[in-house]
Parts: structure tokens; C-alpha cells; sequence
């Protein structure tokens, strides 16, 4: 059974969400509830659960999610001060299970503070 959740139904168009950007592999999204003042989400079209779930299969797609969030980080002119999380499993914090990078930048980064 495809694994259905809240982003699977934006990228069907079924929940009206406007993209940050979007190619034939994924799509980039503002969090509902940013957690600093540039706080996006790059979403595989694919509906993989989880990280630990993508396969070798999912190679490519892995390594596009990430030269994107570079992109995107350009494009927004956050030059080289940003932060890419993925949260893996409800003990790390996730929330909806289709795999998803949170790009978040324009905040003041702790040095080795991991936090969000
Ligand atoms: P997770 O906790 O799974 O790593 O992250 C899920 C993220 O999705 C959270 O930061 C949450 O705010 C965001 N989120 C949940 N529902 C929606 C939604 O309907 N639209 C958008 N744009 N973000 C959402």
C-alpha cells in the first residue's frame, strides 16, 4: 500500500501549497511551523518513509534532494549558512513519515548545537 501522509497530498495537488521550487523528483516547501525564519522542506516525489528505508535504489535521488537543497540555499542567498536536518523515526522527532530534508537558515547557529 502506498504510504500516504500530509505531503504526499500537497504533491498531488490535493492541499494547496505554493512551491518554493519543483522538478520531476521533488518539491520544496515552507514548514507550516518554521522553526527559524527560513525554514523549508525538500520532499522526494517518492513516497519513502523514512531514510533508513531508502534503498540503493534511491542512490540518485538521495544525492538530487541534497545538490538541490544546495541550490535552493543559493538561490535564496543564504550563502553558505544553513542547516539540513532529517529527523529519522518518532524517537528523533519525525513527524510524517515521507521522507523529507528541513532546510533551515537565517538564524544564529550554535556552534555544535544541534538543536532546530
Ligand atoms: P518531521 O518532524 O517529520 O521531521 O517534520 C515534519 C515537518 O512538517 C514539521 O516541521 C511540520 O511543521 C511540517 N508540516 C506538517 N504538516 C505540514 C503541512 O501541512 N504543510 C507544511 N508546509 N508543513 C507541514
Amino acid at each position: 500500500m502506498a504510504n500516504t501522509t500530509i505531503f504526499s497530498k500537497i504533491i498531488a495537488g490535493e492541499i494547496p501549497t505554493e512551491f518554493v521550487y519543483q522538478d520531476d523528483f521533488c518539491v520544496c516547501i515552507r514548514d507550516i511551523a518554521p522553526q527559524a525564519p527560513t525554514h523549508l522542506l525538500i520532499v522526494p516525489k517518492k513516497p519513502i518513509s523514512t531514510l533508513a528505508n531508502a534503498g540503493a535504489e534511491d542512490q540518485a535521488l538521495l544525492g538530487h534532494l541534497l545538490l538541490k537543497a544546495g541550490d535552493i540555499a543559493r538561490q535564496l542567498g543564504v550563502g553558505d549558512a544553513f542547516r539540513l536536518v532529517i529527523n529519522n523515526g518518532a524517537g528523533a522527532g519525525q513527524t510524517v513519515f515521507h521522507l523529507h530534508i528541513h532546510l533551515l537558515a537565517n538564524k544564529k547557529f550554535t556552534e555544535g548545537n544541534l538543536g532546530m
